[in-house]
């Protein structure tokens, strides 16, 4: 390995021990860019990867707010302001008990790549908490209500807005954090700053949201997918796939992938998965938004009341289709391994498009490289979300709302863009159709290129 490289990584080793999450996410992003590193030796006289590394600033801070039987609880919340050298720190907020330093350094990390990829001036950030809208604190089996998520959201924004504005970090959603708490977090903002600005992307339609928003990472991710099909000369129709997840990202990347004549077998969530032999129908589809959005149940419940879907209770979506031409991992970090991926491979699978963040494990992404398939990593395929927040901040700005027409054919070009970067960045290095490095370098080198200019 590269010295300068293998230096950098033993220090943020020694230093953040404890937050395995992140140093996976660093140590993905360093093991690719020795190529550009030992093309630019300002880099390393710089001090660039050392500087990439550490966030400019993280703000960690107390939410307390009180349950509906009038208890008061306390969550921990946080926002990592991690590069701002192209732009207002921009990413999501993401409630879920899982949430700590290390799985939101990881994240904020992975976004300052991922956001220079998509050509808009956005820099990465993240944040969250440790909050499950889920679970509700006093009732088993139930979750928080309405009006506990509110009251949640409201005080995380009396800390968070003090730290945010729209030219210095606009957050957005991420998991479990959708229209409704953005809607929460928006009101409350608004209430305490005494402005109507765009500091918040994935708004509702009727207080400065853009159309196609919601549907944008899983739409992103599709496009992405159709275009590396199209350097092969081949197409989505008749493709046989799996997506994991059944939330945001998920549900939208089957929906594209049905209008593109894809075949979707396997949708799963915390409960299990579910796999549809003929594939699933855009009714269903339909029927599991609804579940997920409305009545917010589990695709346990919906195997029940539809026959034909077979459900694989803890199961997740890789090893239960017999024949699968591409995978559409779309749920969270770390969710495909070397396992699933050596199934995978076996059963047919030609391409896999990162929908999440970080989802297949180093082990499955050797095994994909090994094997010469199509691989877009996450911080490529899943930037259409962010990109189209950054088309929402645009819209904010001008004080203009855009068509679904103009903001999906946006959106379409910035994929196709975001493709051809990481392509002809694997080319220019001697790594042809190697999609980890080609956006690995790419996303790095404009980042890196912004550091240097401003100065230490
Ligand atoms: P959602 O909360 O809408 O959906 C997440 C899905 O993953 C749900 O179906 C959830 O199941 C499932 N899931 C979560 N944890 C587990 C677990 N431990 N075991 C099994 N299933 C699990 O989130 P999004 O769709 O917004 O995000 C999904 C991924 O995409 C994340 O990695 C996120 O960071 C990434 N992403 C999201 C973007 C966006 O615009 N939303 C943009 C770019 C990346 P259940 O329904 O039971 O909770």
């Amino acid at each position: 390995m590269n010295k300068y490289i293998a230096s950098v990584l033993a220090d943020v080793k020694a230093k953040n021990a404890d937050q395995p999450e992140f140093l996976q996410a660093v140590e993905e992003v360093l093991t690719t860019l020795a190529p550009v590193i030992e093309a630019n030796p300002a880099y390393q006289a710089n001090a660039i990867l050392e500087r990439i590394v550490e966030p400019e600033r993280t703000i960690i801070f107390r939410v307390p707010w009180i349950d509906d039987k009038g208890i008061v609880r306390v969550n921990r919340g946080y926002r990592v302001q991690f590069n701002s050298a192209i732009g207002p720190y921009k990413g999501g907020l993401r409630f879920d008990p899982s949430v700590n330093l290390s799985v939101l350094k990881f994240l904020g990390f992975e976004q300052i790549f991922k956001n220079s990829l998509t050509t808009l001036p956005m820099g990465g950030g993240k944040g969250g908490s440790d909050f499950n809208p889920k679970v509700s604190p006093h009732t088993p089996g139930k979750r928080c209500s309405d009006r506990e998520v509110m009251r949640f959201c409201q005080s995380f924004m009396t800390e968070l807005f003090r730290h945010i504005g729209a030219d210095t970090d606009v957050p957005a959603g991420d998991m479990n954090v959708g229209g409704r708490e953005i809607g929460y977090l928006f009101g409350q903002y608004r209430k305490i700053a005494n402005e109507f600005t765009g500091v918040l992307t994935g708004k509702g339609l009727s207080f400065g949201g853009s159309l196609v928003r919601p549907e944008a990472t899983g739409y992103g991710d599709v496009y992405f997918a159709a275009n590396m099909l199209a350097m092969r000369g081949d197409t989505l129709e008749g493709k046989r796939c799996v997506v994991s997840g059944s939330g945001n990202v998920a549900t939208y990347a089957a929906e594209k992938l049905m209008q593109l004549g894809a075949k979707v077998l396997t949708l799963s969530d915390r409960s299990g998965a579910i796999y549809a032999k003929d594939g699933i129908t855009p009714k269903m589809l339909k029927d599991v938004m609804r579940l997920k959005t409305v009545t917010r149940g589990e695709l346990a419940d919906f195997a029940k009341k539809t026959k034909a879907v077979k459900f694989f209770k803890g199961a997740n979506s890789w090893q239960l289709a017999d024949k699968v031409d591409c995978a559409f991992p779309c749920a969270r970090q770390n969710e495909l391994n070397g396992k699933d991926a050596a199934y995978l491979l076996k059963h047919g699978c030609v391409l896999v498009g990162e929908g999440a963040n970080m989802p297949s494990t180093p082990d499955a992404i050797a095994a994909f490289a090994k094997a010469k398939i199509m691989f877009s990593p996450g911080k490529a395929s899943n930037a259409g979300g962010v990109a189209t927040s950054g088309l929402e901040m645009s819209q904010n700005s001008e004080r203009l709302s855009w068509t679904a027409e103009e903001v999906d054919t946006k959106l379409k070009g910035i994929m196709k863009a975001i493709h051809d970067n990481a392509w002809n960045a694997a080319e220019k290095y001697g790594h042809k159709g190697d999609y980890v490095m080609g956006a690995n370098i790419a996303g790095f080198t404009k980042v890196a290129d912004a550091m240097l200019a401003q100065g230490i």
